[in-house]
């Protein structure tokens, strides 16, 4: 048993030699650090042992034959000069691992016949010299021996396997001449190897800890670099979508305008809105909503990477908002033809289980270098631009142009000139009457705000009540024309209601609409004869503190209308949600209600809504005596529009309403009845 765990012992031993004498394959990176400390060292190697054998060979020539003090060191000088060269050579060379691998295996493999060469002709030299020059020859191999394993520290195994082929016959060698000086340099030299190839031990396992070390370091590195990258590709990813998000289309957007503006060409800014999206939201919930967006986006996208001529970057820019930036010099048509690819797109139907969502979308884009000195006034041209398509030319392509400068710019004068507007005296109200359909009675006048600004002349409400939202005085304005028109109303006779417009600013607000209250109920009009118009636009603003406003003033007794239905984000919930007593068709549907199928079938389905709903279906912007008709048929029961009257100023309501009486036959009545 013994013996065969001796056996065993011995074999893991010999191979434990062995390994010691190889160069490692598993570990390219060691390798590759051991390559690259040889390319210097190694030369240096061959240096020491040229300028150590040129002396010996010096000491030699007149003491031996010439062959072995000339040819011998000269033929083995020239061989290693030629390995040396090799080496300096590698330096700045890109090795494979496979290539630095086989060339480290033939240094390991060459060390030992180098060796044995050079002691070889070292002990051949010995016999010839005298005791100075014998001498010389021990301290020659000694000192070149030491040399060598230092420069071969970074590869222990060829460091051990030139230890080995020198040092052993040396000592041996000297050792054997049976000379007292030549045994203690023996001894000597045996110790001193001993203490070489411990300290070779040492510094091999720190050198070799140390490229660990490293290699771990570039993992963990690598590990973070990785890590870091992939929050920055998510910092710029909307996760939705997984398009670039908002961050990410401005950081583009800047890169691009830096570079037409070097370059000198042109760059186009494009916004995407897709019309008709919140309600979809609305009736469908968030879920249906996320997959509409996701399937529209890859739409845009497909259609951006159809247009391939120019680079497109598009992005998300948050809701159902998209950015485009198109680089290269694009041309107008081109940008007016990707945009309409992009909605043709976009209105192709959804496959949302039983639903056709009916989406489209619009455009606005602006160019550099037409009059915009930033990247940040491209974009707001470019937002305009959109803002003009969605209120004029919904689901089409707009390009910011000098007119819609020039229209910014107006937008400027207007909101400059409000802010230090006398609201008492510039502006003035007009009413328009709400007429039953059947008797052709008015039951109603809405107020309408007019502006005389002493600078611009009369401004349209489409115009300033916008502006005065923006700058924020629109609840002090809806104070001032309140007033006015209850003051106005209360002359009325009592059967007559009057229609007061809220703006968004007005119901979203934190404290609502308290600040009407007392106006209200100072005014000597009862609450019952109020209506509050409230868009759909402006409900969806925020629709809970929409919704207190609302609840508050129908408590007081007021009624409340949604105006503009079917224009805004219709939502039928809005419907079930508000407590209203009455729906306004907008004027776009009536205006072709004759011609247009769509339109008259939206009125048709509107007007249904309200009867189930018991709500009242006023509406406006009626104008001919056929729409009037038809409206009649569909049961609409209010009616609003030029054909009635134009908005009148205050002096004239009680005109219009004696010439109403006139014309309906009250005089003869009430005289047939007296
Ligand atoms: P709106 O509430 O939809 O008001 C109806 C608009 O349609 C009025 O325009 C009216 O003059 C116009 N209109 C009435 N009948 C006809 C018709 O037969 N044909 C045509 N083509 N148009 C007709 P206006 O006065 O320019 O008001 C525009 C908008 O400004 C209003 O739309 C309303 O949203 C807003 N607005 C007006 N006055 C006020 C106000 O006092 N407060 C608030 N918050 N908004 C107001
Ligand atoms: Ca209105
Ligand atoms: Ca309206």
């Amino acid at each position: 048993m013994r013996g065969a765990d001796t056996k065993l012992d011995g074999a893991g031993g010999l191979a434990r030699v062995a390994r010691l004498l190889r160069v490692p394959t598993d570990n390219p990176e060691l390798t590759r650090a051991q390559f690259a400390a040889f390319c210097k060292q190694v030369p240096l190697l061959y240096f020491i042992l040229v300028i150590n054998s040129v002396a010996v060979a010096y000491t030699f020539v007149p003491l031996a034959p010439a062959w072995l003090t000339v040819a011998v060191p000269g033929l083995l000088c020239t061989g290693i000069a030629i390995r040396a060269l090799w080496w300096w050579r590698q330096r700045h060379r890109v090795l494979t691992d496979a290539e630095v691998l086989r060339n480290l295996r033939l240094t390991n493999r060459i060390s030992a016949p180098i060796g044995v060469l050079f002691a070889g002709w070292s002990f051949a030299l010995f016999p010839y010299g005298d005791p100075f020059a014998k001498g010389q020859v021990a301290f020659y191999m000694a000192v070149t021996v030491i040399g060598c394993i230092f420069c071969l520290m970074h590869l222990r195994s060829a460091a051990l396997i030139v230890t080995a082929v020198v040092n052993v016959p040396y000592v041996l060698f000297f050792f054997s001449t049976g000379e007292q000086t030549l045994k203690a340099i023996a001894v000597n030299q045996l110790l001193v190897s001993g203490a070489m190839v411990t300290v070779l031990f040492i510094y091999y396992r720190d050198f070799a800890d140390l490229v660990a070390s490293r290699k771990s370091l570039i993992a963990q590195q690598a590990e973070t670099q990785a890590l870091s990258d992939e929050n920055f590709r998510l910092a710029n990813l909307d996760s939705l979508t997984e398009l670039p998000n908002r961050r990410r289309f401005f950081a583009e957007l800047a890169r691009a305008f830096a570079k037409a503006k070097d370059n000198g060409t042109r760059l186009a800014v494009g916004i995407i809105d897709l019309d008709g999206f919140k309600p979809v939201n609305d009736t469908f919930g968030h879920t249906v909503g996320d997959r509409v967006l996701i399937e529209a986006a890859r739409r845009i996208r497909e259609a951006c990477e159809d247009f391939t001529e120019r680079p497109v970057h598009l992005a998300r820019l948050g809701g159902d908002e998209f950015g485009l930036v198109v680089d290269g010099d694009p041309r107008d048509e081109e940008l007016l033809a990707l945009g309409r690819h992009i909605a043709d797109r976009v209105k192709l139907p959804y496959q949302l289980d039983t639903t056709h969502t009916g989406l489209s979308c619009s455009v606005g884009f602006a160019l550099y270098p037409r009059a915009i000195e930033s990247a940040e006034a491209l974009y707001e041209c470019a937002d305009y631009a959109l803002y003009h398509a969605k209120r004029h030319l919904r689901g089409r392509s707009v390009i910011f142009s000098s007119e819609l400068e020039a229209e910014i710019r107006s937008r400027g004068v207007i909101e400059h000139l409000l802010r230090t507007a006398d609201f008492a005296t510039e502006m003035e109200l007009v009413f328009q009457p709400i007429v039953d359909a059947a008797s052709e009675r008015a039951t109603a006048f809405e107020v309408l705000a007019r502006w005389h600004s002493p600078r611009l002349g009369l401004v349209s409400p489409a115009d300033f009540i916008p502006a005065a939202e923006r700058i924020g005085v629109i609840r002090s304005l809806t104070r001032v024309l309140l007033i006015k028109a209850l003051a106005a109303a209360k002359a009325w006779p009592d059967h007559i209601r009057l229609s007061f417009n809220l703006s968004a600013h007005d119901i979203c607000s934190p404290d609502g609409i308290l600040h009407l209250i007392p106006i209200i109920e100072g005014s000597g009009v009862p609450a019952h004869r109020l209506d509050f118009e409230i868009t759909e636009t402006a409900v969806t603003f925020d629709f809970v503190r929409a919704q207190t406003s609302i609840a508050a003033l129908k408590a007081m007794g007021c009624g409340i209308s949604l105006d503009d239905f079917g224009t805004g984000y219709s939502s039928l919930s809005h419907v079930h949600l508000l407590p209203l007593d009455k729906i306004k068709v907008d004027r776009s549907f009536v205006a072709n209600i004759n011609d247009n199928g769509a339109a008259h079938k939206i009125v048709k389905s509107i007007a249904g809504l309200c009867a189930d709903m018991d709500l009242t279906c006023t509406v406006e912007g009626v104008e001919t005596k056929s729409q009037l008709d038809s409206l009649r048929q569909l049961g609409c029961a209010l009616i609003q529009g030029y054909l009635f009257a134009r908005p009148m100023p205050a002096e004239a309501v009680a005109g219009y309403l004696a010439a109403e009486s006139a014309r309906l036959g009250d005089g003869r009545r009430v005289a047939a009845a007296s």
